[in-house]
């Protein structure tokens, strides 16, 4: 099977240089106390449209020809995918259709309209979304741009694994937000094209994790989608998967499962420690080192992949915890 390559993400950066943020990775010092190894914390969540989908995106949009890129993209997606590629076709000129579905939350709709993308919300699961975008692609002609599963995705999500090489050579492990797995494919692929010693494991939320049970079943299998705090990560990885569930299951060095709890936990460490501003999916790396599910033996990046949160939801979470303290404190 068809796998993408080191010299395929090389490509990418080229391709997408100048069209996204080199985005910085600073050390977190509560963390690295806690943990007893330095930890690194990628801040990709301030990326152009909140989060490393452009970078895909980008490069997707880049890698068409003159007669695709006339004809326009759609794409199913829980928001960050959908705002990246209305930007990315935007700059483009293009026409992008984004179909999604209803558990997706009302801030990332205004923003993906505001950049000037058509939006069709379609049913209760990414899968309803996907089918829509398979009418379009039949009857309108458009050109469909998956999340996660399309080798220009993959290629322009790993170039986030070459910077963060570079910002920190040692890493011996890296953690990555885990989906429908385009993210820690590119990366693992990227950082053991480096560095082949460097573990990348992936992070999911329990409640939904597809990526994880289909890698326990031995293949692509559908999961309840539920509601989650890490609601970008919720979606399935498609039955017939072509490239990141072989990918996942050929580069991961494990995947780790987070409650609800935990996850929330992450996103206040990340305001009151770190202060940054973080989606649920963008906090699992640092809920799984708060929650003891990493044993490192060396120095660790962690990814925080996004920050699109509705932002009296990131309040509730927050200061739930000054409740706690307080309460406590009585
Ligand atoms: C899409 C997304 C992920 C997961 O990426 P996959 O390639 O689907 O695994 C993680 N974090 C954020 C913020 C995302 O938008």
């Amino acid at each position: 099977m068809a796998q993408v390559t080191p010299n395929d993400i090389d490509a990418a950066r080229e391709r997408i240089a100048g069209k996204i943020e080199r985005t910085p990775t600073v050390i977190s010092q509560s963390l690295s106390d806690r943990l007893g190894v330095p930890v690194h914390l990628k801040l990709e969540h301030r990326q152009i449209t909140g989060s490393f989908k452009l970078r895909g995106a980008s490069n997707a949009v880049a890698s068409l020809n003159t007669e695709q890129k006339a004809r326009g993209v759609v794409a199913a997606s829980t928001g960050n995918h959908g705002r990246a590629l209305a930007h990315a076709a935007k700059l483009e000129g293009m026409r992008a259709v984004i179909c999604m579905s209803r558990l997706v939350p009302g801030n990332k709709l205004d923003e993906i309209r505001r950049l000037g993308a058509e939006i069709l919300i379609v049913g209760n699961s990414q899968d309803d979304a996907q089918q829509e975008v398979e009418r379009l692609v039949a009857q309108e002609g458009l050109v469909m741009l998956p999340p996660f599963d399309h080798p220009a995705i993959i290629a322009g999500q790993g170039t986030l694994g070459l910077e963060m090489l570079e910002q920190v050579p040692d890493a011996a492990l890296v953690l990555v937000p885990l989906s429908g797995g385009g993210l820690a494919t590119g990366i693992a692929a990227a950082v053991k094209g480096v560095s082949p010693r460097t573990k990348v494991i992936g992070v999911s939320m329990a409640r939904g994790a597809a990526m994880k049970a289909s890698l326990d079943a031995g293949r692509p299998i559908l999961v309840e989608e539920l509601p989650t705090l890490a609601d970008s990560l919720g979606g399935g990885i498609g039955l017939d998967n072509q490239l990141t569930f072989a990918m996942c299951r050929d580069l991961l060095d494990d995947v780790i499962l987070l409650g609800e709890d935990e996850i929330a936990a992450g996103i206040r460490h990340a305001y009151a420690q770190e202060r940054e501003i973080v989606e649920g999916a963008g906090a699992v790396g640092i809920a799984a080192l708060l929650a003891g599910k990493v044993n490192a033996k060396g120095p660790v990046v962690v990814l925080l992949s996004g920050r699109n949160i509705d932002m009296g939801l990131h309040r509730t979470i927050v200061c739930g915890e000054a409740l706690a303290t307080s309460e406590r404190a009585a």
